[in-house]
């Protein structure tokens, strides 16, 4: 019986196995066709000043928009994306879609873009941000890179010349996801990041009882000692607000604030003026 479970298993195994290899063949067929046929779209989720309440910057997130299977989520996608190659021509596209809107708004806040660690080995990346940048006419200063910690830790010769490259040009870049990778203080300083963006993770556990406020009052005040802007990311609740400000974080991001949204209205939550999002979301 034994051999019979184990042939059996086996089997499951290998039908599961060729299902995924199916399943990933097919999004990348239809990341191909997506690129052909102008199916992507970029949503905005704004950063706020937590001093003043306004929109500081907005980030850019990349949406699929399935012609049968309606919006598709990066988090299904990217991977695909990465392994095939295909990461670079959407990734370019993103970064023209991005500068190209927010040469547009009613506000000159700046757009942030999210760069795979495949776009970033990518020779050619320095390039690609001038001639986005010079395309739309959007100002240097207004384009952040967002990369994650997996950047920094295969830090070799070409990414300390690739960071300094885009800095030369007046970008900001920003550090992603802080916290989930492997970065230490040392990298912090090695890389001159602008920005800071804490970890969701750590703001989903974040109450009022004192390990879990130690954690980010630890970062920010290491990042703030190097001079960095801290932004923190998956801000649910009022009560993590209040602890975040009053640990002196700079920027908030969440769905508090504002859940990703259309080109066109978060246009419109700029336009109306006071650039106050928490009573138009
Ligand atoms: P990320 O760069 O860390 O972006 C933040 C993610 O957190 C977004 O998910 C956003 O919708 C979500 N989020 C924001 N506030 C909240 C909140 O309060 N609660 C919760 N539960 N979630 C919140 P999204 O849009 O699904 O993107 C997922 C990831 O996909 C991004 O994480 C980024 O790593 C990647 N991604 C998105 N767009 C691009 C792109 O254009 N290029 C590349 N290479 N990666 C992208
Ligand atoms: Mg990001
Ligand atoms: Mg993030
Ligand atoms: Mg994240």
């Amino acid at each position: 019986a034994a051999k019979a479970d184990g042939r059996s298993t086996y089997r499951i195994f290998q039908q599961e196995m060729e299902a995924e290899t199916q399943a990933r063949h097919a999004i990348e067929m239809g990341l191909r066709t997506a690129l052909a046929n102008d199916e992507f779209e970029l949503l905005y989720q704004p950063l706020i000043d937590l001093g003043t309440g306004r929109v500081a910057r907005c980030e850019a997130l990349l949406r699929w928009r399935h012609p049968t299977r309606g919006y598709v989520s990066p988090l299904e996608f990217i991977h695909v994306a990465e392994e095939t190659g295909l990461i670079l021509p959407i990734g370019d596209w993103v970064l023209n879609e991005a500068c190209r809107e927010a040469r547009n708004w009613p506000v000159e806040v700046g757009v942030a873009v999210n760069l795979s660690p495949v776009q970033f080995n990518n020779p050619s990346l320095s390039l690609q941000v001038v001639n986005a940048l010079q395309r739309s006419g959007l100002p240097a200063n207004r384009l952040e890179l967002e990369v994650t910690e997996s950047v920094t830790l295969d830090g070799n010769e070409h990414t300390l010349t690739t960071i300094d490259q885009l800095q030369s040009l007046g970008i900001h870049l920003s550090l992603d996801d802080f916290g989930t990778g492997y970065s230490s203080l040392s990298y912090l300083k090695k890389y001159p990041f602008d920005t800071l963006k804490i970890d969701r993770s750590f703001v989903n556990e974040l109450n009022a009882a004192a390990d879990s406020v130690a954690i980010i009052r630890a970062v920010v005040g290491m990042g703030k000692s190097l001079g960095m802007t801290i932004v923190v990311e998956g801000v649910e609740t009022e009560e993590q607000l209040a602890i975040l400000k009053a640990e002196g974080c700079d920027l908030g991001q969440g769905y508090l604030f504002s859940r990703p949204i259309s080109a066109g209205a978060i246009r419109t939550v700029m336009a109306d003026g006071s650039g106050m999002i928490r009573s138009a979301a």
